[in-house]
């Protein structure tokens, strides 16, 4: 008997399990994955800061946006232990505050670890084959012409193009009836206004970080953040990116002493009046908080750097308490797709069914990874829902080809 063709689109994260778990479910099916870059998983190198954070050991569904139905089904599938799916790879873990990482701590470990198990499965690795075209005419599937009998969307999103991800497999899917909510970029930096901020470019602070919108709390988040050139970056920011509304005024409130209390603090600076008088504000602050941000503290406050801590009086230390406490940002926006780690949105949960992946819209239609309209935090989220969706939709494509 001839033996059914897969086609999987994209060999990225999502891509490379879907292949690997179909030939896992069927060994005789004759599999293909189209991927447009010259090599496959190119992203993952990059994941992690170079060590790959590949899943987390808190998966709790609060760490997950978009159909919440939707989302626990895929994190309480049987393909969701992706821990134990790497060991059986060969790959040990490493565990950094609840953050997995390969032993090695090493990207590359999980990028060949898949493309091993790619090419031990016999799948065929067609690189710089981007795929321009998604036709079905009745049970058959054609890509840029060629026919396959099941196909695995799985083309990733617009963030860090330079990694593969264009963009380019939403009109494929676009073409044969699926919607796409609205795409934005997320788990970035927030761009700020004016050049104030610059002189900061560098500089690190554990902080206590509020997005508002036109007054509103969007969400909080603790955590380190860093400053740079155009943004401000760090984990917490990143986390917070994915609130960010057009058209409304943003505001970044930054609690830059969030370990000690508003009295503390005033206890603090208005003790050093007594003990220090000579001392100048900017050393005062220097005990407190990163030098430069101290400067930017005190020109929050409109006090110059150089003044006496004995002169100042005790509304003027209450007020340098507010901004230490609630030093605001004017923000503009996000960075855009090229600086993004995810893109958020995506082709609609509703139009797909969870348990298989499977179209609603086209049977024998496969979707899975960052090109579907859900996503995660900074921590190892996203790569989770990458392989957790791949693993579903490659064993439930080999379903579908054996029915
Ligand atoms: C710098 C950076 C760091 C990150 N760090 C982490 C991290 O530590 N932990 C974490 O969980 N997440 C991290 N992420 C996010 C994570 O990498 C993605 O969510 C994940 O890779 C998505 O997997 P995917 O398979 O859906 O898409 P991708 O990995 O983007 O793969 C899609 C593949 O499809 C190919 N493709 C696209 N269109 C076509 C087409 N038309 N024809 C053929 N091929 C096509 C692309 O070239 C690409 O190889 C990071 C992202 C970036 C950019």
């Amino acid at each position: 008997m001839k033996s059914k063709k897969l086609a999987v689109i994209g060999g990225g994260a999502s891509g490379l399990c879907a292949a690997i778990e179909a030939k896992y479910f069927d060994n005789s099916i004759n599999a293909t994955v189209f991927e447009r870059m010259p090599k496959a998983g190119k992203k993952i190198l990059v994941t992690g800061n170079g060590r790959c954070n590949f899943t987390n050991e808190n998966l709790s569904p609060s760490h997950f946006y978009g159909d919440s139905i939707f989302l626990r089904r895929i994190l309480t599938s049987a393909f969701a232990d992706t821990e134990n799916f790497f060991r059986s790879l060969g790959v040990l873990s490493f565990r950094e505050d609840g953050r997995i990482y390969p032993r090695s701590q090493q990207a590359s470990t999980i990028q060949q670890a898949l493309v091993d198990a790619v090419e031990a499965a016999d799948v065929k690795m067609r690189l710089e084959e981007p795929v321009t075209s998604l036709k079905k005419s009745g049970n058959i599937f054609f890509i840029n012409g060629e026919c396959f009998d099941c196909v695995i969307v799985a083309g990733g999103g617009r963030a860090s193009p330079v990694h593969g991800s264009d963009g380019s497999a939403y009109p494929l899917l676009e073409s044969i009836g699926h919607t796409k909510t609205n795409l934005y970029p997320a788990l970035c930096g927030l761009t700020y206004k004016g050049k104030k901020l610059n002189m900061l470019k560098g500089v690190r602070a554990e902080c206590k970080a509020t997005l508002s919108a036109d007054g509103k709390n969007l969400g909080e988040e603790t955590g380190e953040i860093q400053f740079t050139e155009k943004a401000i970056s760090g984990i917490p920011i990143m986390n917070l990116s994915h609130l960010v509304k057009k058209n409304k005024q943003l505001s970044l409130t930054l609690d830059l002493c969030a370990d000690i209390s508003y009295s503390e603090l005033l206890e603090h600076l208005e003790g050093a009046r007594g003990s220090t008088p000579e001392k100048e504000l900017e050393s005062v602050l220097s005990g407190v908080i990163n030098t430069k941000l101290g400067f930017a503290v005190l020109n929050a406050a409109e006090i110059k750097a150089h003044t006496p801590i004995k002169v100042v009086t005790r509304s003027r230390i209450k007020k340098l308490c507010d901004i230490l406490k609630g030093f605001e940002i004017e923000i503009t926006g996000t960075r855009d797709f090229n600086n993004a780690q995810i893109t958020c949105g995506g082709i609609k949960t509703d139009e797909i069914c969870a348990e298989t992946m499977m179209s609603k819209i086209t049977e024998g239609l496969f979707i899975c990874g960052e090109i579907l309209d859900i996503h995660g935090d900074c921590g190892g989220y996203n790569l989770h829902l990458a392989w957790t969706t791949g693993r579903i939709a490659g064993c439930s494509a080999a379903q579908y080809l054996n029915k």
